[in-house]
């Protein structure tokens, strides 16, 4: 599957000129290789050429882990650099001196303007927008991946009754949710997000010593990392206690906004047009003032990667393309809720990836 997935980007990378492709660790190493390394000081580095093989420059004490990742991927030469060599020197070698060389992304400003120094002659340019068009479109793998993260989230916020109670604090939910995530099938907790009553006005509250109080409204926002690599992201609102009728109301705006910015989502359609349901359903309620983020953002080996769903992006959805459809309101000083569902875009229209009930969770 690595072995596709090179051959693939060394196409992309030639159809954009690019002599070579850097990549440091990150989500799009490992998209490449399967390799999960840690960005460190010590540079690690596939060094893809447009039209060559690809080497993997990797500190020598870190071979090991390389070689044994790397072991069902074919086609890269792991190149051990040793402790007193100086490995930006070592990939300048392998690139023409006046090329056009593609950077990861993500790679740290301290290499990147190393890599300037050592190669003056050529033109450094971002590898990101070539990676990001075949990381946007999931192979049917990589779907079944987030179908299995998606299901996962729902079995902790399907426990989210053994939690949330009047007297406890969002910190201790939030210990409880942390952990729960990891049982029910993560190996890394990404995010805990626990927003209760007029912290939930802030869309990325975390967690304070707030205890919980009756007729609370709560926003339960988590996700985690599976073995596999791919990313949860969930948000439910519940209630604990009475709600307020105004609450209710307006929830329920929500909840019918949501509904018909999933149900809008087909291939042939923009990312914008499915901001732009989920806006209409808000305002039409009084509520569009109150919903200050974008709807949503893809989802893969990272929580929030392309496409995003946002006005001004006219990108055409295509049929494996993963993101979440999220809209929310923020009163300030007062409450807030959020839905969140991760969806894929199917042959002929969309499915959820996350199924737990989206009506208004009554906790007593
Ligand atoms: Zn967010
Ligand atoms: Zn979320
Ligand atoms: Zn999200």
């Amino acid at each position: 599957m690595t072995a596709e997935r090179l051959a693939r980007a060394q196409a992309a990378a030639q159809q954009a000129g690019f002599d070579a492709l850097l990549i440091t660790p990150g989500a799009d190493l490992r998209y490449l290789t399967g390799y999960q390394a840690l960005p460190l000081e010590r540079l690690t580095c596939l060094v893809l050429p447009a039209t060559d093989d690809s080497r993997l420059l990797v500190p020598e004490l870190e071979r090991p882990a390389a070689e044994a990742s790397l072991a069902r991927a074919h086609g890269i030469e792991i190149v051990g650099w040793p402790e007193t060599a100086d490995p930006i020197a070592l990939v300048a070698d392998m690139l023409p001196k006046a090329g056009r060389v593609a950077l990861d992304d993500h790679m740290w400003a301290e290499k990147v303007l190393r890599f300037r120094a050592a190669m003056p002659d050529a033109e450094q340019l971002l590898a990101g927008p070539v990676l990001r068009e075949l990381r946007m479109r999931k192979s049917p793998k990589e779907v079944a991946a987030l179908r299995e993260a998606g299901v996962a989230i729902d079995r902790v916020h399907a426990r989210m009754g053994e939690w949330l109670a009047t007297g406890r604090t969002e910190r201790e939910v939030r210990r409880d949710i942390g952990n729960a995530i990891v049982d029910e099938g993560h190996v890394r907790v990404d995010f805990v997000i626990v927003a209760s009553g007029p912290n939930a006005a802030s869309p990325h509250h975390e967690a304070a010593g707030r205890a919980i109080e009756s007729g609370d409204p709560v926003v339960v926002d988590i996700g985690g990392t599976t073995e596999a690599g791919y990313c949860s992201d969930e948000a439910r609102t519940y209630v604990v206690g009475e709600p307020a009728d105004e609450f209710t109301v307006h929830y329920g705006a929500l909840r019918q906004a949501q509904d018909a910015a999933v149900q809008h989502v087909r291939p042939g359609v923009t990312a914008e047009s499915v901001d732009a349901v989920a806006r209409e359903g808000l305002t039409a309620a009084g509520l569009g003032e109150y919903f200050v983020h974008r709807t949503g953002h893809g989802i893969g080996l990272e929580t929030h990667e392309e496409p995003y769903i946002v006005a001004g992006n006219d990108r055409v959805l295509e049929p494996g393309m993963t993101f979440s459809v999220e809209p929310g309101f923020y009163l300030p000083g007062r409450y807030g809720a959020r839905i969140e569902d991760i969806v894929v875009v199917s042959e002929d229209g969309v499915e959820r990836l996350n199924v737990r009930p989206r009506e208004l969770a009554i906790l007593r």
